[in-house]
């Protein structure tokens, strides 16, 4: 009698023991960014605090900017290794770990925001970047879309393919490469040291996402030509998470981690656009030496066929980059049709 009452004890105590740990997730996550970067690194402040209040704070996240972990492009290793659990970043930054990841941001000539985000949740874009990420130990989901980013800050005026030729660049991915294809010399550098790298003449020119973002940093001051977007019309930072630790966790842990997520990256969209509008308004108003420029169409001509090129050799490259591109190429067919008739005819 004595020995079965002791069982009951046990078993209760046990209960009340599996209980406290699964009502108590504490999590690492690491993004690419400055502490408190607008919009990046903020919406990621955000998502914690989601999920903090969706798991009626039974989950706790715990987030790294760059200034505590000081690698801006290491995140794809920190979730990969298990050094952290969740990671937030641009997929195309880890083209030199695996060449499939380029695809998951955004294409030159690609998709827009409105294409690419019906292409991820219900075109089948979600799937083939997880099926990419898979061989990493990683699950991946889209955490906020930049929409239409400008092609960047000239400090001269580009009047034909000529004048990118040895014009040294910071433009990381796809676009990047593509640039490389028409004689320019493409670079990466974290946020925080863009100004400085153009103020000095390390690089001539430089890409990095809108009136949103790039007011703050101050291009205008050192690179008046404001040119219009061809390569990133559609940038969508990612979340990444560890699929080990992922899959250790409880259902309902889980479903609150993947649907925080698509909040988050509804809301940071909304926010990025509402501040290209608002900061565009101010810059046009404090600093009218900046001349919004289109390139010339010879460029954009001479761009899009070093894309074709390229495009063409990724294809070729690996059966799973080819089913993307495939897949990428069927969903902006279809869905440009509709927006041809849809926004464009109501724009024109
Ligand atoms: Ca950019």
């Amino acid at each position: 009698m004595k020995k079965t009452l002791k069982t009951a004890a046990f078993i209760v105590a046990t209960a009340f023991a599996t209980n406290a740990i699964a009502a108590d997730i504490t999590l690492k996550l690491a993004h690419s960014w400055p502490k408190g970067f607008p919009l990046f690194a903020t919406s990621v402040d955000d998502y914690a605090a989601l999920v903090n209040e969706m798991s009626d704070g039974k989950i706790e996240i715990k987030v790294d900017s760059r200034n505590k972990h000081k690698s801006a492009f290491g995140i794809f290793d920190f979730v990969k290794n298990g050094q952290y659990d969740i990671g937030q970043s641009a997929s195309y930054y880890y083209g030199g770990k695996d060449p499939d990841t380029l695809f998951f941001t955004t294409m030159p000539f690609g998709m827009t925001a409105a294409e690419q985000t019906a292409w991820f949740y219900e075109g089948g874009g979600i799937e083939l970047a997880n099926e990419v990420y898979a061989k990493h130990g990683m699950e991946v989901l889209p955490a906020l879309n930049t929409g239409q980013q400008m092609g960047g800050w000239f400090r001269k005026e580009i009047k034909s393919v000529e004048d990118l030729k040895g014009l040294k660049m910071r433009i990381p991915g796809f676009g990047g490469k593509v640039m490389a294809g028409v004689g320019a010399i493409p670079t990466n550098i974290p946020p925080g040291e863009l100004y400085q790298a153009l103020e000095r003449g390390t690089i001539d020119s430089l890409e990095w996402v809108g009136p949103s973002l790039d007011l703050r940093m101050g291009f205008h001051k050192v690179a008046p030509f404001y040119y219009t977007g061809w390569h990133e019309p559609a940038t969508e930072l990612m979340y990444f998470f560890n699929k080990e630790k992922m899959d250790s966790l409880p259902t309902w842990a889980q479903s609150i981690l993947r649907n925080a997520a698509k909040l988050a990256a509804y809301n940071g969209t909304t926010k990025t656009f509402h501040d290209s509008a608002k900061n565009w308004a101010s810059m046009k108003a404090e600093y009218p030496n900046i001349q919004v420029k289109d390139f010339p169409a010879d460029v954009i001509a001479a761009l899009k066929k070093s894309n074709d090129d390229l495009i063409a050799k990724e294809a070729a490259r690996s059966p799973i980059a080819k089913k993307i591109i495939d897949s990428q190429a069927a969903y902006l067919e279809k869905a440009r049709s509709w927006t041809s008739i849809g926004d464009q005819a109501y724009l024109n």
